[in-house]
């Protein structure tokens, strides 16, 4: 008989480089690091440009937006917390200003599809809110 086990989601680890994107999460908004030496956008947070190594980067707002790469249905979570919440989907979304970034999709499974355009779905999950993803639904008249 297995014991139960109260096991809380891990939160996000925010160091002095990333606290500008924790701190647009939290209100709602993508921030990424654009390089003010290649204008090349940046995800993840860095101290400087993997371009051209310039390390004078920009804080700025990003469209929240961009297309599904890939991704992968989940029955086996990597943290025992995230079992509960098993199948759910993680995919690769390529962010509208260029960077890719790993996400959780909020997507019923029989919607995935290569390049669907998705957005941006902060979620509450857990004890920091995370930046989920989510089909753009075509607006019908
Ligand atoms: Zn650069």
């Amino acid at each position: 008989m297995s014991q139960q086990v109260n096991i809380s989601l891990p939160a996000p680890t925010i160091t002095s480089v990333s606290q500008p994107f924790w701190d647009g999460i939290k209100e709602g908004r993508l921030m990424l690091q654009q390089c003010d030496q290649c204008s090349e956008w940046i995800f993840y947070p860095r101290a400087h440009c993997p371009h051209c190594f310039h390390c004078s980067l920009t804080w700025k707002e990003a469209a929240g937006a961009g297309i599904l790469k890939t991704w992968s249905i989940i029955h086996r979570a990597g943290h025992p917390a995230w079992q509960e919440h098993t199948p759910y989907v993680v995919g690769v979304v390529q962010l509208t200003e260029g960077p890719s970034l790993l996400t959780h999709l909020n997507v019923n499974e029989d919607e995935l599809n290569y390049q669907m355009e998705v957005e941006m779905d902060i979620q509450n999950t857990g004890p920091h809110p995370l930046p989920f993803f989510k089909p753009i639904k075509e607006e019908t008249i």
